[in-house]
């Protein structure tokens, strides 16, 4: 059936009340969130999901009610960082509800809904956002202090239009790597922070130095303070490095978060002094009270 330009602009004005209903829908479920943290990297394989999940694991550790959203469509490692491959949002009349992690941290990722790891998504640019926008719509959070979005790496359309639809976001964590390469791309993402009006909370520098598992010494394999580096040039915090440690891809595999596992190793405490920074520049905001 040929459409007539009539029937497309009534199917445009459809879609856009749509996409306003959306909005209104994640705007109120949002509401009850406390602080929203974007974890963003220019590109994949810095570490970003292992990140978010730590991070968060941090958060709850610290008596905090945590959420994660991963919103990595094509790579949801969260499940699996988590040890909850295999486990299904329920949903009931009020909505979707998250799934439960460790330390009683919410979670909410695409990889809930694929039918194994395996499966790729193999959705196109605009019917996934579209689709990512109708379920954020209908997860039921509860009240939250923490949310963490681990958001699809890269300064593209799709990072994009995916944190668009996430109303308020308290600020942005950049995850980078030492190498001087990844140091173009993280000046992209500083500016994606800046596209999407949120606070630059810092610059993140994973895989900063290797600790030996035998002796505990710290070898610089790659050249280390990149990250700090660039903080500098581009006028944005440095939150702090976290060391190569063969544990994390260890507790990783095992689905139990490195901190809690290792929480006296260094990597952990880096973790933990980076949660302490978030919280100062979160509370900085004028939120002086702690949630
Ligand atoms: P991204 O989300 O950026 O694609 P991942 O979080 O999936 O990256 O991490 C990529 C790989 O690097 C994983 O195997 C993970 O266990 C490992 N990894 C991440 N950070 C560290 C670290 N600090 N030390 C050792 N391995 C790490």
């Amino acid at each position: 059936m040929q459409s007539t330009p009539q029937s497309s602009l009534e199917a445009r004005q459809e879609a856009f009340k749509r996409f306003q209903e959306d909005l209104q829908k994640i705007r109120k479920r949002m509401s009850k969130v406390r602080f929203k943290i974007a974890v963003l990297s220019g590109k994949g394989g810095v570490g970003k999901s292992t990140v978010t999940a730590n991070l968060a694991a941090a958060f709850a550790m610290k008596g905090y009610q945590v959420g994660i959203l991963d919103a990595d469509i094509h790579g949801p490692t969260i499940p699996k960082l988590l040890g909850l491959q295999g486990a299904r949002l329920e949903v009931g009349p009020p909505g979707i509800f998250p799934v439960k992690g460790p330390l009683g941290m919410r979670i909410v990722s695409v990889g809930f809904l694929l039918p194994s790891e395996e499966v790729p998504v193999v959705w196109r640019g605009p019917l996934k956002t579209a689709a990512i926008r109708q379920f954020l719509g209908d997860v039921v959070w509860g009240s939250l202090d923490f949310l963490l979005i681990d958001l699809p790496p890269g300064t593209g359309d799709e990072p994009l239009s995916i944190a668009q639809f996430i109303p308020g976001m308290s600020g942005a964590i950049i995850v980078t790597i030492p190498s001087e390469v990844s140091q173009a791309v993280v000046k992209k993402a500083v500016i994606f922070a800046h596209e999407l009006k949120v606070p630059v909370i810092g610059i993140l520098e994973n895989m900063s130095g290797f600790i030996c598992p035998n002796c505990g010494a710290k070898i610089d394999i790659f050249k280390t303070g990149g990250g700090e580096k660039i903080a500098r040039e581009l006028n944005v915090p440095f939150l702090g490095k976290i060391p190569l440690d063969p544990r994390i891809v260890e507790d990783s595999d095992a689905g139990i978060p490195f901190v809690v596992k290792h929480p006296d190793s260094s990597a952990a405490k880096a973790f933990m002094d980076i949660v302490a920074k978030v919280e100062d520049f979160l509370l900085q905001g004028g939120k002086k009270e702690k949630p």
